[in-house]
Order: structure tokens, then C-alpha cells, then sequence
């Protein structure tokens, strides 16, 4: 039995929404039944370099970005929400279009788990920016 990509953000989301407000190795353990303990690594350390970014502007949704070392990542943690999109969330790294969606060999990739958790914990960085600068954003990820 496989679970798909919006079943097993909600489990991801109930299990979320239940965790204390501290990261702790209470945390760890938990999030690691339901998830490989490598992507809950990546994802807490992400949190723990405050590499996740939430870039606000006024009249628009706001945007994740996860911050990596070689890449960053645009992270739409709640497309589903909108009515926008049949999935409920989406991430532009590749192991989530390849790993998740085309052949399911992954639950989710560690930025959309990072950007769940960043929000639970208050530990993303915020930004204000203008419409350019979110227009620039999207340019830049055309960049290899
Ligand atoms: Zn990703």
C-alpha cells in the first residue's frame, strides 16, 4: 500500500501540529516515525541555520525560499489551500518533481518539510520586498 504525496502531507501535518513548541530530541523521535531520518535531519538543520526565508509582500501570498549551499530553493507550502493546484503543497528542488511526484520514491523533500516546521517553531527569517524583488526571485531560479 502506498500512501500519495497529499495523504502523507496531512499525517506529516497532524504530527506537526501536535509537537511542542521547543525543538527537542522529543521532536527528532516523533518526526522520525513517520519520516527517514536523514530528510529529518536535513530539514532541522535547515531550521537550525535559520535558512529558511519567508519573504513577505503586502497583497500576496508570501514566499518560502530554503536556503542551500549550492541551491535555494521557492517553497508554496499551502497551493492546495487557493484551490490553485491539486497538490497541496510545492517545492522547485528536483528531488521533489523527481523523487516525489513522478516516481513516489520519496514522502517529500526536506525543504517542504523544513518550511512546515520553520513555521511551527517561528524559526524562518522574515523579509519585506517589493514585487521586483519576488520578480527577481523567480528569475533567479532559472539560473543553473
Ligand atoms: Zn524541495
Amino acid at each position: 500500500m502506498s500512501t500519495t504525496f497529499p495523504e502523507y502531507l496531512q499525517l506529516i501535518d497532524n504530527l506537526i501540529a501536535q509537537l511542542p513548541t521547543e525543538l527537542s530530541s522529543q521532536v527528532f523521535n516523533d518526526l522520525q516515525a513517520l519520516l527517514p531520518e536523514q530528510l529529518v535531519l536535513a530539514a532541522l538543520d535547515l531550521l537550525d541555520r535559520f535558512q529558511v526565508v519567508k519573504y513577505m509582500y503586502h497583497g500576496v501570498a508570501p514566499q518560502y525560499r530554503a536556503l542551500g549551499t549550492t541551491s535555494t530553493y521557492t517553497v508554496f507550502p499551502d497551493v492546495g489551500d487557493a484551490g490553485a493546484s491539486p497538490l497541496p503543497a510545492f517545492c522547485s528542488c528536483p528531488s521533489f518533481i523527481y523523487a516525489v511526484l513522478m516516481s513516489e520514491t520519496h514522502a517529500m523533500c526536506k525543504h517542504i518539510l523544513a518550511v512546515r516546521l520553520a513555521h511551527h517553531f517561528s524559526m524562518f527569517s522574515e523579509r519585506p520586498c517589493t514585487l521586483d524583488e519576488i520578480a527577481s526571485i523567480s528569475a533567479e531560479e532559472e539560473q543553473p
